[in-house]
């Protein structure tokens, strides 16, 4: 029998299929964003080690180099010695195999008791860390560490990083000792049902559902919805049709929207089914026009990129808060001159001031300030304004003047190519023919934007890869500014 490591029990946990496929069939995983979600696990993880072992006399059991069985053999060695903090340390029984983020040693009465930890990316205790953590007492009881207590260290969202390293706070532990013991037996259900179905010869008959997506976007999706019928308009795109109302709807054999009963639809879904069967746009013209009368010139048109990390690089700031990074504006005079402006600064160092600054000086004091889905720049110029008060006068001044374009196009305009959306990305195209996102090359959206953020600053990025994110960068910016601008004028009735 071959161990089965803690991430296939946990496939496992969220469906056997899954499991058989990733040990028969791992090629067939679509594993699209695991690459960030990696990055983000290794700089908790390492930030981890620094907290928990500040004077360095930890040891980290490096699976990757030592092999499995090398792994076990140190990882005995280390907790058998008791000197310090051991990390990735292994656990193991006859049927599964785990890698604890943290062990932290208690020494008492001449022998070492000791606390394990798992180190988690969010913000609070999820479900399914519960049950990691009992896999991980479970094997740590059988591998005979005598296990003193556990549980989930986690991001703590109220910590401001003081700077020069200082990540003491960053982590909130929460203890579930009792709760993850209390799990053996369960756990031990667990493996036996894992390894029944890993010694299948056949792929589980099992039916794609709520399990798909809960807790994880199951990377198999792709194959196991290759027979399902494809509908041109599926219900997915019904904007906000809640999970019973889909239940009901699927029960009567309907994937596709057109085909809906008006009864188990709200006014705001039928309008889309109905745009979706006439298959012709509906715009008001009048009512969208009415909509944005009144605003006075010159009219701007702003849009922030930002990034939000788990561990804050820079002083002041916090976990996961939106840093903006960019800004696009563009500028339209009331006899129709158009110019723009922006700022990118592809330095290590925070750029939240210095974007403050050039936005209050590029911005003119007057005229509405147009965004989409005002609630985010909203947010954005309120943490900018919390975190430079000398500048809070005149950044709230900017919210006061926005008008959300996101409202209007939700009210007046919807084709049916929009699929259930009114993102700036789904309205350009049906509403400005010839201006889509689908032309831009790389940068396409905010979490690729951020992603190139992110990997421009590090300092080994190559100076050409450099210069191809900061065009990247400015190019897709600016687009969602002049996307703004193009559907105001539509709008308007330009
Ligand atoms: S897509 Fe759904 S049914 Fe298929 S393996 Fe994943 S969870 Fe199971």
């Amino acid at each position: 029998m071959r161990r089965l490591s803690k991430s296939k029990l946990i496939a496992w946990r969220q469906c056997p299929k899954r499991l058989w496929l990733e040990l028969n069939s791992p090629k067939l995983r679509d594993d699209s964003g695991a690459e960030s979600a990696f990055r983000i696990g290794n700089e908790v993880g390492e930030i981890a080690r620094r907290v928990y072992d500040p004077d360095g006399t930890g040891a980290l059991v490096d699976v990757a180099a030592l092999g499995y069985e090398e792994a076990f053999r140190r990882t005995d060695e280390l907790l058998g010695e008791g000197a310090g903090p051991v990390f990735e340390a292994g656990l193991r029984s006859t049927a599964a195999l785990a890698f604890a983020d943290v062990m932290l040693p208690l020494p008492a009465d001449g022998t070492t008791a000791w606390r394990m930890l798992e180190v988690k990316s969010s913000t609070s205790v999820k479900a399914y860390h519960r049950e990691d953590l009992a896999i991980q007492a479970y094997l740590a009881v059988e591998t005979g560490v005598d296990l003193n207590s556990c549980g989930i260290a986690h991001i703590n969202s109220s910590f401001v990083y003081p700077g020069d390293g200082d990540y003491r706070g960053l982590l909130h532990e929460e203890d579930l000792t009792e709760e993850c013991l209390s799990l053996a037996c369960e756990v031990e259900g667990w493996i036996t049902g894992a390894q029944a179905t890993a010694a299948r010869p056949d792929e589980p008959e099992i039916a794609m559902g709520p399990q798909c997506s809960d807790p994880f976007d199951c990377p198999f999706a792709g194959h196991c919805s290759r027979n399902l019928p494809r509908s041109e308009y599926p219900l997915s795109s019904l904007p906000r049709l809640n999970a019973d109302r889909r239940e009901a709807i699927e029960a009567l054999g309907i994937t596709d929207l057109r085909e809906v009963p008006e009864r188990f639809l709200t006014d705001h879904q039928n309008l889309v089914r109905e745009v979706t069967i006439a298959g012709e746009t509906r715009f008001d013209r009048d009512g969208a026009a009415a909509a944005l009368t009144g605003h006075g010139f010159p009219a701007w048109f702003l849009d922030f990129e930002t990034l939000a990390m788990p561990v804050p690089i820079w002083k002041g700031t916090r976990p996961y808060e939106q840093i903006p990074f960019q800004f696009s504006l563009h500028r339209v005079g009331e006899d129709g001159s158009m110019g723009h402006d922006y700022f990118l600064d592809l330095v290590e160092e925070d750029p939240s001031r210095p974007l403050a600054e050039k936005l209050l000086a590029k911005i003119g004091p007057e005229g509405p300030v147009f965004v989409y889905s005002a609630s985010f720049e909203r947010s954005v110029i309120r943490q900018l304004s919390a975190r430079f008060p000398d500048l809070a006068g005149p950044l709230l001044a900017i919210a006061d003047r926005f008008v959300d374009l996101h409202p209007v196009a939700t009210a007046h305009f919807y084709a049916p190519s929009q699929h259930g959306s009114w993102s700036l990305k789904a309205v350009l195209p049906a509403a400005c023919p010839g201006l889509s996102y689908d032309d831009l090359e790389g940068v396409a959206d905010g979490k690729m934007a951020a992603d190139a953020y992110r990997e421009a600053i590090t300092p080994a990025t190559a100076r050409n890869r450099h210069a191809e994110i900061r065009s990247e960068l400015l190019e897709y910016c600016r687009l969602d500014t002049l996307a703004m601008v193009r559907l105001w004028e539509k709008f308007r009735g330009w």
